[in-house]
């Protein structure tokens, strides 16, 4: 079996990997006169999301058109324009910069001679390509199955593509042709299935917070180095030993900073513009983990000439999860491939963020320390007493025993004194005997 879990869908078996990229043409549309600048960034973004999803842009058609035209979306002619452009440049596949009525995907198929795919549907291939834990999957399958519904509706010229391209993948195609009493159906399945994950998780959460260990998450917009940053962290200095969260969320390490300073790290996918507001509801599941960190790592391509723009988006998508107050630490990726002029004036606006390569390595030991620094994992000595025969002085003594790096254990007619190195956040908790 793959990655999806048993009854996420059969359209595992449909994909098609390994194949030639997909030739891709990007049409947006400009509504004022002023909006041409915010379409060509639009449409810049599409063609980062059209990479990500494996598509070479081989062409960028921009309409002037106060408004969609209901049937086609652009003008007759345009359409005509655009469908002579694509045998031109050798494209295979159109993406719409917006979101198309089912109605203008029809048309726009039976008119191009291509397949044709809108913004949503492209982030759903995204996200459908990512989606790693059991969680994830379905919600991707969902968010699908609800997107595709109302397209059911008359035609099935849009659903029955065959083949492996971009916007394909997900639900398969033979669930598509069967009635939407199924489709409504799996929904509800698959509804009480993530359920019954959101419960499993929030007990996996309970038993960290247990064991005393920070979370740290890794936020940031597409094609970052969050996933780079994760293996190499992960891969440094992952604890081996601690099997279960490996098996049970496979975006979560625990990661050794320094002896028995301990984090849980996870991979998140990337934030980006514009987000279909379906999608963040559809995967807030996804990004729990951001929301209850202790601490987010924001990595940044600073190397990316529009990196300030995806700074602002992320953060948007952070206040809309309700994670804007999480403490977070800026890391600047990509060092490497900044100039050193880029450099001087990056550390001058940033001077607390911490410049780093994730591919090569340079820089993330000093990540590490930031972090330890922040969470307050360095440790602190001190000596506590306890009574020997009280019940709860012996609870805090294996506590301690679990968490701090015990020193010296002296006993006495009873009375124990202990040295330990205790980390600095959990001081409070460990020290309920007043410390000497
Ligand atoms: P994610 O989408 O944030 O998870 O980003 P990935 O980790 O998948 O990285 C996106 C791309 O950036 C990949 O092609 C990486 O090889 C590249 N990349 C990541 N870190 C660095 C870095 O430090 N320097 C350079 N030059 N490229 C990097
Ligand atoms: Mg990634």
């Amino acid at each position: 079996m793959s990655g999806r879990g048993e009854n996420a869908g059969s359209a595992s078996s449909e994909w098609v990997t390994g194949s030639a990229p997909q030739r891709a043409a990007l049409v947006g549309l400009v509504t004022s006169s002023g909006g041409r600048t915010e379409a060509e960034q639009s449409l810049a973004e599409l063609e980062g999301l059209a990479n990500a999803a494996g598509a070479e842009v081989v062409l960028r058609f921009l309409q002037e058109r106060p408004k969609p035209d209901p049937a086609t979306f652009l003008g007759s002619g345009k359409v005509e324009l655009l469908r002579a452009a694509c045998d031109e440049a050798g494209a295979d596949l159109i993406i719409f910069d917006n979101e198309l009525t089912p109605a203008q995907l029809r048309n726009l198929e039976r008119e191009t001679h291509q397949p044709v795919l809108d913004r949503t549907q492209l982030i759903l291939d995204i996200f459908a390509r990512r989606a790693r834990t059991r969680e994830g999957q379905m919600q991707v399958e969902l968010a699908q199955l609800k997107y595709l519904m109302p397209r059911l509706v008359g035609s099935s010229a849009a659903l029955s593509r065959l083949g492996g391209g971009i916007g394909t993948r997900g639900p398969g195609e033979t669930k598509l042709e069967t009635d939407r009493r199924r489709i409504r159906h799996r929904i509800s399945t698959i509804t009480k299935q993530i359920a019954d994950v959101k419960r499993r998780r929030a007990q996996l959460r309970e038993r960290r917070q247990e064991g005393m260990t920070p979370s740290v998450a890794l936020v940031g917009y597409t094609n970052a180095g969050k996933t780079t940053l994760f293996n190499r962290l992960a891969n440094e200095t992952a604890v081996a030993s601690n099997a279960l969260f490996v098996t049970l969320d496979p975006l979560i390490r625990v990661v050794r900073l320094a002896e028995r300073q301990e984090i849980l790290l996870s991979d998140t996918v990337g934030f980006i513009d514009r987000l279909p507001h379906g999608l963040v509801a559809a995967f807030r599941a996804t990004l729990e983990e951001v929301t209850e960190a202790d601490l987010l790592l924001h990595v940044i391509d600073v190397s990316n000439p529009e990196h300030e723009r995806h700074i602002e988006a992320v953060n948007r998508v952070l206040g809309e999860i309700d994670a804007q107050d999480v403490p977070m630490l800026l890391v600047f990726n990509k060092w490497d491939a900044v100039t050193a002029d880029e450099r001087l004036r990056l550390k001058a606006r940033a001077p607390a963020a911490i410049p780093l390569s994730a591919q090569s390595g340079e820089g993330v030991d000093e990540l590490r320390q930031a972090i330890m620094q922040r969470l307050s994992l360095e440790t602190q000595r001190v000596t506590l007493e306890f009574d020997e025969q009280d019940e709860s002085d012996r609870q805090r003594i294996a506590r301690l025993y679990r968490h701090a790096s015990v020193r010296s254990h002296h006993a006495t007619e009873g009375r124990v004194s202990i040295e330990a190195d205790i980390p600095r956040r959990l001081l409070g908790r460990l020290t309920a005997v007043p410390v000497r």
